[in-house]
């Protein structure tokens, strides 16, 4: 046993470093309450406390700190999406994702290992050279590949289906990667803290005491307490969240599943993602394959994850590694996930004055907790939304200004 150990252990005069402080007790009043202590909240709180000096601030979470979602996903991180608004969104997460570990003085992990998605047929492939295209004209790292590329990027899939699941070429991501997502959350909430801001882990958010367009309470189950400004950052539960304080969200929440294999040594060196399959692989940095794939197929409030998931993720996991057929499975989970029809997230103003919104994020708002934090922080700051989150309006649901992503989310979130 370490001896360190066993001198923060029997010594009254060591006591451990806390990173995050017991939850207080609840104030009657706070500038800015964040309902969700998920990776968005806790991003949302550092960048206020920090880049705009706003420390009244409580976040409020019904669990235990990040057990959301952010808990549950898999980690891709990456800026190869469709349209415009969203490369140029995920780019700069991408960007805060790689200074991620300085600025919380804290190892996320990030891993930059490039993402390779597989094409099958040559609709595929024609998609991929529109969206390579796009991402090129916007700063990122977005090349088409062909069959002696992928072998040589992953050289240990199999390439000879042939038939309708050969390997035609792929789109090769070089900004793709993963962090560790515990470590992220973790990191955004010790800074945050550390500033001042309350975290309230066990404080569920039942209502809201609205009047003359403003919410004026956020009442809890431990009490209610009056707020300058209130953002909605509940995950899977955006939807019921909202339409507590009357908001109707155009969200329908699905189940998402993923699953693990035993530790292997070090194989599987990018991100690897077929669109036909529905299956994607990443190996962590414990040596486990992740494995996942697309949402179950009816809505449901539910985490429990199911026989027919894993036989699909299983099957499209050996047909593309068929050497994984001798591996054993660790484990499976599932999360709740907040669907928008496009595919986009929903970002900025409500109908309430003081009511803001961090929500739809779906199966792919992980890589987006930097910059939503970011971005969200700044517009509670300042009271108006910046240019970089216009397009992610809920209005654009009424102006049927949609910004289609779901080719680009598919199959790898
Ligand atoms: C299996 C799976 C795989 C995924 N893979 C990826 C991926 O590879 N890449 C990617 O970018 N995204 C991925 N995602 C999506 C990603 O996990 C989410 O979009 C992201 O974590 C959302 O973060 P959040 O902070 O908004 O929500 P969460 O982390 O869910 O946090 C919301 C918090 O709000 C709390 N809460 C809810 N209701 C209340 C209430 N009434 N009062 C107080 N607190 C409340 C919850 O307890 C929760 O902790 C995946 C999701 C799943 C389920």
């Amino acid at each position: 046993m370490p001896f360190s150990l066993l001198k923060y252990g029997f010594s009254r005069t060591y006591p451990a470093r806390r990173d995050i402080p017991p939850t207080p007790e609840l104030k009657r009043y706070y500038d800015i309450v964040i309902i969700g202590g998920g990776g968005h909240g806790l991003a949302c709180a550092h960048y206020l406390s920090k880049y705009h000096g706003i420390t009244d601030v409580a976040v409020l979470e019904k669990g235990y700190l990040a057990g959301g979602n952010t808990a549950r996903n898999t980690t891709t991180i990456r800026s190869n999406y469709i349209t415009p608004e969203g490369i140029a969104f995920y780019k700069e997460g991408v960007e805060l994702y790689e200074r991620m570990s300085q600025e919380l003085d804290f190892n996320v992990m990030f891993s930059q290992r490039g993402q390779l998605t597989l094409a099958h047929t040559e609709a595929t492939l024609r998609s991929f050279k529109a969206r390579a295209a796009m991402g090129t004209h916007l700063g990122t790292r977005t090349e088409v590949v062909d069959q002696k590329e992928v072998g040589k990027l992953s050289p240990l899939l199999n390439m000879d289906y042939g038939g309708p699941l050969e390997i035609l070429g792929g789109l090769w991501h070089a900004d793709g990667g993963t962090a560790r997502h515990d470590a992220v959350a973790w990191g955004y909430a010790a800074q945050a803290s550390r500033r001042g801001v309350e975290i309230h882990q066990r404080t569920e958010v039942t209502a809201f005491e609205i009047s003359g367009g403003r919410v004026r309470k956020v009442v809890t189950d431990r009490g209610a307490i009056a707020c300058g400004q209130v953002m909605i950052a509940t995950g899977g539960m955006n939807y019921e969240t909202a339409l507590k304080a009357g908001i109707e969200l155009p969200i329908r929440c699905y189940p998402l599943q993923a699953m693990v294999t035993q530790p292997l040594k070090p194989w599987l060196h990018t991100l690897v993602s077929s669109v036909s399959l529905h299956t994607y692989l990443v190996q962590s940095s414990r040596g486990e394959v992740v494995i996942g794939g697309g949402s179950d197929p009816y809505q449901l409030y539910s985490t429990r994850s199911t026989l027919d998931m894993k036989e699909h993720l299983a099957a499209g996991a050996v047909h593309l590694f068929p050497f994984l057929q001798n591996v054993r499975l660790l484990r499976q989970w599932a999360g709740i996930t907040d669907m928008t029809p496009d595919y986009s997230p929903i970002m900025g103003a409500s109908p309430l004055a003081n009511l803001w919104l961090d929500c739809g994020w779906g199966t792919w708002g992980f890589k987006a907790t930097p910059v939503a934090g970011k971005r969200m922080a700044e517009t509670i700051a300042s009271g108006r939304v910046p240019d970089i989150l216009k397009p992610f309006s809920m209005e654009r649901f009424r102006s049927f200004r949609l910004l289609n992503e779901m080719g680009a989310t598919a199959a790898s979130h």
